[in-house]
């Protein structure tokens, strides 16, 4: 790879990996969760002559149904501390949660501590990480990120928006998977599927993502923007697809303005849904306790029964 290519594939990295999915349930609480990440507010202006009270009611609304059809969404990457999920998030730019999900555990088993993994040799760490793509710039970003967290942080990872993004490889967005995800504070994650279906749903008509991260922010109470973030990215990747969404076997169809925007059939329509890829539930190979029902099964993927 020359020069050239190699800083448009870093930049490419850079840009995919802030643009990854949200998270899970808390795993590493160290921080207040009555802290908040600093989300700009702004004063929504509904289109299509909604009013700001009936967007509202109908913004929250459709977070339940989703929340019903999605009761286990979470972040599809398989972590147990906040390193993990640091350097997991940002493995996932171009490239898919369980191929990051089926990689990781050799680079955590060998190099487990930011301390291991700055002092890691890159070449062995470019093998390791081959499969997810963009090597050569994921294994700079991570050995980059984990010298940063060790030489301006003491080796742990900052709950801070403000300190995570001067990490190397690190964006807004994956700064708010990780915050809220492995810190437990309110975050919500603006990807490419939040940017499509919030426009779709009409809830702002911005197209700059800290824009829309503000306007849909105003619409729910911050405890909800976590797990909204995770409703609307799966619903994103399972039903409403960009090119061509399921409207016929959608779930929210009642409430979306944009229905018809895909197959309205509802026999082909089913047949554009996408199920879960790897383990359960999602695309983890190692679901947390907390996925799992009473008799510690995991909890049914979408469209099992
Ligand atoms: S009705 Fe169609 S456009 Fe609207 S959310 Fe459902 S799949 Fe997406």
């Amino acid at each position: 790879m020359n020069a050239t290519t190699a800083k448009a594939a870093e930049k490419a990295v850079k840009k995919a990996a802030s643009a990854k999915t949200a998270g899970v349930k808390t795993a590493a609480a160290k921080v207040s969760p009555a802290k908040t990440s600093p989300v700009r507010k702004t004063a929504v202006t509904p289109p299509g002559g909604e009013s700001p009270t009936a967007l509202v009611r109908r913004a929250r609304r459709i977070n339940r149904e989703l929340a019903e059809v999605y009761p286990y969404a979470h972040p599809e990457l398989d972590f147990e501390n906040p390193f993990q999920l640091l350097v997991a998030t940002v493995l996932s730019a171009q490239t898919t949660d369980l191929r990051v999900n089926q990689t990781t555990p050799a680079l955590f088993a060998g190099y487990p501590t930011p301390e291991d993994l700055a002092a890691a040799n890159p070449e062995v760490i470019e093998e390791i990480l081959r499969p997810c793509g963009f090597f050569r710039a994921k294994t700079r970003s991570v050995i980059g990120l984990s010298e940063a967290l060790v030489e301006n942080f003491g080796g742990e990872v900052p709950g801070r928006l403000e300190d995570l993004v001067t990490l190397p490889g690190v964006g807004r967005k994956t700064a708010f998977v990780v915050l809220g995800n492995a810190f437990g504070r309110p975050g919500i994650t603006v990807d490419t599927h939040f940017q499509r279906l919030v426009r779709r749903w009409q809830w702002t008509a911005e197209t700059d993502p800290d824009k829309i991260e503000a306007a849909v922010g105003a619409l729910f109470p911050k405890s909800d923007w976590t797990d909204l973030s995770h409703h609307v990215i799966w619903h994103g990747r399972r039903i409403c697809h960009a090119r061509k969404p399921a409207c016929g076997a959608c779930p929210i169809a009642p409430l979306c303005p944009a229905y018809g925007e895909g197959e309205t059939d509802p026999e082909k329509a089913k047949k554009l849904l996408k199920y879960e890829k790897g383990g359960f539930p999602g695309q983890r190979l190692k679901p947390p306790q907390s996925y799992l029902d009473a008799g510690g099964r995991p909890a049914p993927p979408l469209g099992a029964a």
